[in-house]
């Protein structure tokens, strides 16, 4: 697969960065359906009312056709902008926890929907990352410490970015 030609942007399980990241000159149509997996609504749900508005011209599905097998390892999910697609790994989807789910889901929302590109920083007092843009967004975080900056972390993914 071209990679570097469809500007595929990764969401890491481990480390690593992203390869080629988002072109910032692509601009997304708006408009036209969305098509999501059964398994992905309850997120999208999730998202859109975080956001504030419903999402459009999207598709998320699972990968059928082995295009994550191809990558390099760790990835989870990644977002085409261009494509304004979504592909995610169905075994690492039924295999993780729920809240695990929601920060990779966003994160590849981010890119696809908000247009967000990464954001490597982490906090200085809790080895944690700023933002669920991190290229390895479950860097250090529990299902605790998720839960106590859930509210920051919306506010930072959707806060900047919000019209
Ligand atoms: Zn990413």
């Amino acid at each position: 697969m071209a990679q570097g030609a469809l500007m595929v942007c990764l969401g890491y399980i481990l480390f690593t960065a992203c390869g080629p990241l988002i072109d910032s000159s692509v601009r997304f149509n708006t408009g036209g359906d969305v098509q999501v997996e059964p398994a992905f609504l309850q997120y999208v749900g999730d998202f859109e009312a975080e956001y504030g508005q419903r999402i459009r011209g999207i598709s998320m599905m699972f990968d059928r056709d082995g295009e994550i097998d191809e990558m390099a390892g760790g990835v989870v999910a990644f977002c085409q902008p261009a494509l304004r697609r979504i592909i995610v790994d169905p075994q690492w989807f039924w295999g993780d926890s729920d809240w695990r789910r929601e920060i990779f889901l966003f994160h590849e929302l981010g890119h696809c929907i908000l247009q967000r590109g990464h954001r490597s920083r982490m906090m200085s007092n809790v080895h944690i990352p700023v933002s669920l843009m991190h290229p390895s967004p479950g860097t250090g975080l529990d299902r605790e410490t998720y839960k106590k900056y859930r509210t920051y972390y919306m506010r930072e993914l959707f806060g900047r970015t919000k019209k």
